[in-house]
């Protein structure tokens, strides 16, 4: 091989032990888990917001979001159930670009993973410390999940890992919900199988052990729309790709059928401020069809506190450093609108 071998690093429960939750951190994920599990169980009727930058690229600009978050979250609540997105990795299309705050805690600074692991770990401590919130990450290295599992509510397995067995053994064995994304070739089968693998027991090897999952009935899908083999993209977020959604979910038989619909990446084309149209328009279809309804059980977007994203050399406090994202203006009113449009479905 031709690895240099830098340093060995802690393992996750050493950086625990470094950096404990508190006890009401504890008490407010299981708060959150339960809520966001009745969810996707069919037993609330509450509608989940994944929402939040594309990369959480700085502390203080990610806690600020989170506070005018949470303000909103207040005026909504009854009806929705809001998941912060803090997402600590990110997976580059051609390997090069910024790969979040895990290999580089300070965009000014160089990669370093010791400082990554501790800087991740304290954001969202401090998330769920601060407001309450247990957050969203994308689960894009299996084996670092534990260095946050007592402090995330929700794990997404990207587009370009749901085909790879070490994530769908992986996310068997979590008992948080793991969405599951449709691959960047739009193949609903692949998602499919997603879900059925990690809704299995399994027996693998995992950071060193020999481990037995219990299979999680709570993998669900991500709709984030494709791109064809000239790169164009394809949403996959209107009404009959819902419906065939529906069809595959009921063909495949799986415990707690439930999709999130993204409405940014190939289903807005990175157009980010069509958001707003796509987020309305899958709220128009729940209402108009009881299957689409039953399974739809939230939206993904991507929104920070500035319009956009960064210029490649830019450095624009709370502007997003990869997708483009809304920026906290055009959020609050969506969210807003969107609590309306749901109190108007449940007659609230
Ligand atoms: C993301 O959610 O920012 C992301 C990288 O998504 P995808 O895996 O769908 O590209
Ligand atoms: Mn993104």
């Amino acid at each position: 091989m031709n690895l240099v071998f830098k340093r060995k690093l802690p393992i996750p429960q050493e950086i625990k032990e470094m950096y404990p939750i508190s006890e009401e951190g504890r008490l407010a994920k299981e708060k959150n888990d339960k809520e966001i599990r009745e969810i996707f169980e069919g037993k609330s009727d509450k509608f989940i917001l994944i929402i939040g930058p594309c990369s959480a690229d700085r502390e203080d600009a990610v806690m600020d979001y989170l506070h005018k978050l949470k303000g909103v979250y207040e005026k909504v609540k009854d009806v929705l159930c809001i998941i912060p997105r803090i997402y600590t990795n990110k997976p580059r299309t051609n390997g090069s670009g910024y790969k979040g705050m895990l290999h580089q805690p300070s965009l000014n600074d160089e990669e370093n993973m010791l400082k990554g692991l501790i800087a991740i770990r304290k954001l969202h401590m401090r998330a769920l410390n601060e407001t309450g919130f247990s957050c969203a990450d994308e689960m894009l290295y299996p084996e670092n999940h534990r260095y946050l599992s007592d402090l995330l509510s929700y794990v997404a397995v990207g587009a370009r890992s749901s085909e790879d067995q070490q994530h769908r053994m992986t996310a068997s064995g979590l008992n948080i919900p793991a969405g599951m994304k449709n691959p960047t070739s739009g193949d609903l089968n692949v998602m499919m199988n997603s879900i059925k693998a990690g809704q299995m027991s399994h027996e693998f090897i995992y950071r060193g052990w020999e481990v037995e999952s219990k299979g999680n009935p709570l993998c669900h899908a991500i709709l984030r729309g494709s791109v064809n083999k000239k790169g164009v993209s394809i949403p996959n977020y209107h009404y009959e790709d819902l419906i065939y959604c529906y069809e595959k979910y009921m063909e495949a038989k799986l415990q707690n059928p439930a999709v999130i619909v993204d409405c940014n990446h190939a289903n807005s084309n990175k157009q980010y401020l069509e958001q707003i149209r796509i987020a309305k328009e899958v709220m128009h279809s729940i209402k108009h069809n009881e299957q689409i309804r039953s399974i739809v059980k939230g939206l993904m977007i991507e929104s920070y506190l500035v319009d956009g994203k960064q210029k490649e050399d830019g450095n624009v406090y709370g502007q997003s450093v990869t997708d483009p994202c809304l920026g906290w203006e055009k959020t609050e009113k969506l969210i807003l609108e969107l609590a309306d449009i749901r109190r108007d479905l449940l007659k609230k």
